[in-house]
């Protein structure tokens, strides 16, 4: 009888059958990375790394987390000899985790709380652990469910949403989804849901775009609230695509280095509007920023140390103006900030970095500025930039990436005859778009994509972006003897926090 009930309310009144996704989802995850904390306890089986490895496993990538476990299991895989550890120590040791400098003081004060409260174990109750330092209900279930074995659902972000999608719940919060996942979700998946949704969620049932094209639960998902990606067809006539189909795409996502370009217009701003986020879902390589308007030390800490990131600033003298940033995986040779001149390196327009097979720039270029008062400074940028790539294309490859600050054909703006004489689109700068072209530098997005319409910047005025009244001025360059490196050139014209959208490049 106590089946049946758990039966009936697996399957949702809407049709959806709980037990059947879950049973898809169960195989399709079965070959993704085991999530770090549920590695820790099988390796283990000890409640106090579980707990250690869940603290510094939020907000971090699995495998930085594990780094850091491991370093620290090293110093202290007890309690005792994590209170022999001070705060100093502790950054020094679990850096570069997000929230590092937090996480270290938690640790720091974990022992004695453990010593005071609990006679040096870890609790096995969500009530006791949430008295823990740095452990919230999301933390305390997980280390119920996974150190202890015992029922308990571990809601985070994406078991949250996607449950919602699915509308398995209708709840406004992660503790509300929670309540309603314990009356209704059967036990036996009580344990096991966190992780697969995790995994899910990360590689297919994404924040932003989710792959609805290529999901193995697309008929059964009635998709509430969603805006799935965009897929355009393959193999038009003269035009490849730049969203790819299933095979396409997860053959793209193995090969090669993956850049992203944007021109944030404030990254302070763009922080506040989901920047880390699209951060995060695009996981470039290599992720090049325009216009950041700030100095580091006006930045939060969750920018200036993304951890698995090398990262450059290089801002302009004058606050809130201009500036640039690279954000790396890959530690380069070398950065060379600016093109040593005074005029333009004031204002953090160009930084270069050194690989082993190539030169990374990316710049800001100067706008012209109405009636073109700055034309003669733009130019004079503009030379020396194409200078600095002929000398490096001669060592290796160069990528260029930002905002140039120009639509070079008709094509690539939605007014030209408007706009003939105006800044971004005045004969001068586009004479030296084709000095650009033909010097042999390739425009790398129009490899793939001869369609209008394509556009990377919009006036915040006339309601432009909603009407796709915009301009493609941020690009991806790559030398002549590149052109065999590119992989695929997109514009990611769905994602917002700026009057710009990303633009990328998939390079071998
Ligand atoms: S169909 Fe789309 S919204 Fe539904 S689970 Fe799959 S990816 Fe998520």
């Amino acid at each position: 009888m106590v089946r049946k009930m758990t039966d009936m309310a697996a399957t949702a009144e809407n049709g959806f059958d709980i037990e059947q996704v879950i049973r898809l989802l169960q195989k399709e995850v079965a070959d993704y990375q085991v999530p770090v904390v549920d590695l820790i306890a099988a390796q283990t089986k000890d409640p106090f790394k579980v707990l250690v490895a869940t603290i510094l496993s939020a907000r971090t990538k699995d495998e930085v987390t594990a780094a850091a476990c491991r370093r620290l299991f090293k110093r202290a895989a007890t309690p005792d000899e994590l209170a022999r550890l001070s705060i100093a120590d502790l950054e020094k040791i679990i850096y570069p985790v997000g929230f590092f400098r937090n996480k270290a003081k938690y640790l720091a004060a974990l022992p004695g709380v453990l010593a005071e409260k609990f006679s040096g174990r870890v609790p096995e109750t969500i009530d006791e652990l949430v008295q823990l330092p740095g452990v919230g209900r999301k933390t305390a279930n997980l280390v119920v469910a996974v150190a202890f074995g015992k029922p308990a659902i571990c809601v985070d972000t994406h078991v949250h949403r996607i449950m919602n999608i699915w509308g398995y719940v209708q709840t406004k919060t992660p503790l509300e989804t929670e309540m309603a996942l314990r009356e209704k979700l059967p036990p036996q998946y009580w344990i096991s849901i966190n992780s697969i949704l995790v995994a899910f969620g990360q590689g297919t049932c994404r924040p932003r775009r989710p792959k609805c094209d290529s999901c193995i639960i697309a008929d059964l998902c009635p998709r509430i609230g969603v805006t799935p990606r965009k897929t355009r067809p393959n193999n038009t006539k003269n035009t490849k695509s730049t969203e790819s189909t299933k095979s396409t795409e997860s053959t793209r996502k193995k090969e090669g280095l993956f850049f992203v370009s944007w021109n944030v217009n404030g990254l302070r701003a763009a922080l506040k509007k989901g920047f880390l986020d699209s951060f995060f879902e695009l996981d470039a390589d290599i992720f090049a920023l325009q216009e950041i308007k700030a100095l580091p030390d006006q930045l939060p800490d969750e920018v200036r140390q993304i951890p698995g990131y090398h990262i450059f600033w290089y801002p302009a003298q004058k606050k809130g103006y201009s500036g640039t940033a690279v954000f790396s995986k890959r530690e380069p040779l070398s950065v060379q900030y600016g093109l040593e001149e005074e005029s333009f390196d004031a204002e953090g327009r160009v930084l270069t970095l050194e690989f082993a097979d190539f030169y990374f720039i990316t710049a800001y270029f100067p706008n012209a500025q109405p009636k073109l008062k700055r034309i003669d400074f733009k130019q004079r940028f503009n030379t020396r930039l194409l200078a600095h790539m002929d000398r490096l294309a001669g060592k290796k490859s160069v990528v260029l990436c930002g905002d140039l600050n120009v639509a070079h054909k008709p094509i690539d703006l939605a007014n030209p005859k408007a706009n003939e004489k105006n800044p971004g689109y005045s004969p001068q700068e586009r004479a030296w778009m084709d000095e650009v072209i033909r010097a042999g530098y390739v425009d790398t997005f129009r490899l793939f994509n001869s369609d209008p319409d394509q556009y990377s910047w919009w006036s915040y005025r006339f309601n432009a972006r909603a009407k796709n009244i915009g301009w493609r001025i941020d690009y991806f360059l790559v030398d002549p003897g590149s052109r065999d490196r590119v992989i695929d050139a997109a514009i990611h014209d769905d994602i917002t926090g700026s009057d710009h959208c990303p633009v990328s490049l998939r390079f071998k």
